[in-house]
């Protein structure tokens, strides 16, 4: 068995890390296939595939899309996408076209709280402009002293609800399944845990999702509390949905769960990786 992971950033989007470090980390650690899966954007993976090929690790071309789904917002893994499809690339450009202006608003909230200066202050933390978020937020505030962690600024400034929260239309969900799907690539819904649905509503996001052409559910992710890979893979079997496992890596500061190290998926799933796992044997001439 090999070790995969299948969720990760760099600066292109939320993370810390370039490409080359974080695959150069994720080979450290053995990882033997990596996903570099940015928020909205596909630039890293340039410099990543050359990194992934000087250290003999199989990286997988991915992106995570924001969508809105019945006011909620849900993240859509892409993976083995083909990053060169026009219309997944203007896809793209239209889901991260409202960032700056929502990130605007967010300073102004911040603005009416006393908080000034947060727009140039997230800019600071943003590498690519366009991918400037909530998370880029984050740091400024703990750069400021204002909050001791970035857990703390979403429960009290940035998360659902809290008073510089500023609602979004992200893309919808078929948008993202057919721009994914059309490249070749496969849709895998991200971090189920994380969402606040019931079950109803989860059991109604699986079979639109399926419906739609949807491949799999991250049933192992570092957000998950320990009971919820088992409840995801029953529900990717009744849904004929496989699974996937990813770290959501974004940073070796800032408590985020490090690459690769994910418990492996619970019995009776079908892995979405399969065929780049055996690809990967193959290469290294081991048996899997
Ligand atoms: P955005 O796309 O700008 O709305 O930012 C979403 C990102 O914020 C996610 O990808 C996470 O990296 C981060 N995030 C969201 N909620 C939290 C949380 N409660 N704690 C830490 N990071 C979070
Ligand atoms: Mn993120
Ligand atoms: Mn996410
Ligand atoms: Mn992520």
């Amino acid at each position: 068995m090999l070790n995969l992971d299948l969720h990760s950033h760099s600066i292109f989007s939320d993370g810390t890390l370039t490409p080359e470090s974080l695959v150069a980390r994720a080979a450290q650690r053995g990882v033997a296939v990596l996903a570099l899966t940015d928020h909205d954007h596909t630039g890293g993976l340039p410099a990543a595939r050359a990194a992934a090929a000087a250290r003999g690790i199989r990286l997988i071309d991915g992106v995570e899309i924001s969508v809105t789904w019945h006011g909620q917002t849900i993240h859509i893994l892409g993976l083995a996408i083909d990053a060169g499809d026009t219309a997944l690339q203007t896809g793209l450009a239209a889901t991260r076209g409202g960032r700056i202006e929502r990130a605007r608003k967010m300073a102004a909230a911040f603005d009416a709280l006393g908080i000034a200066g947060s727009f140039e202050g997230a800019q600071q933390f943003a590498d690519n402009p366009q991918l400037i978020g909530r998370t880029h937020f984050a740091r400024f505030l703990m750069q400021q002293g204002a909050v001791k962690d970035i857990k703390t600024a979403f429960k009290r400034f940035l998360g659902g609800g809290q008073p510089c929260y500023v609602p979004h239309q992200w893309t919808s969900l078929s948008d993202a399944v057919n721009w994914i799907n059309g490249s070749g690539g496969v849709a895998v819904i991200a971090h189920p845990g994380r969402y606040p649905l019931d079950t109803a509503q989860m059991r109604a996001l699986l079979a639109e999702f399926r419906e739609l052409g949807g491949a799999a559910i991250e049933v192992v992710s570092s957000s998950h509390k320990p009971h919820q890979p088992a409840t995801f893979a029953a529900q990717a079997r009744e849904f004929g949905l496989a699974a996937s496992a990813g770290s959501d890596f974004h940073s070796p500061q800032e408590g985020y769960h490090d690459l690769g190290g994910l418990p492996a998926l619970p019995h009776g799933c079908a892995p979405v990786w399969r065929d780049w796992e055996a690809a990967q044997c193959e290469v290294l001439n081991v048996k899997c």
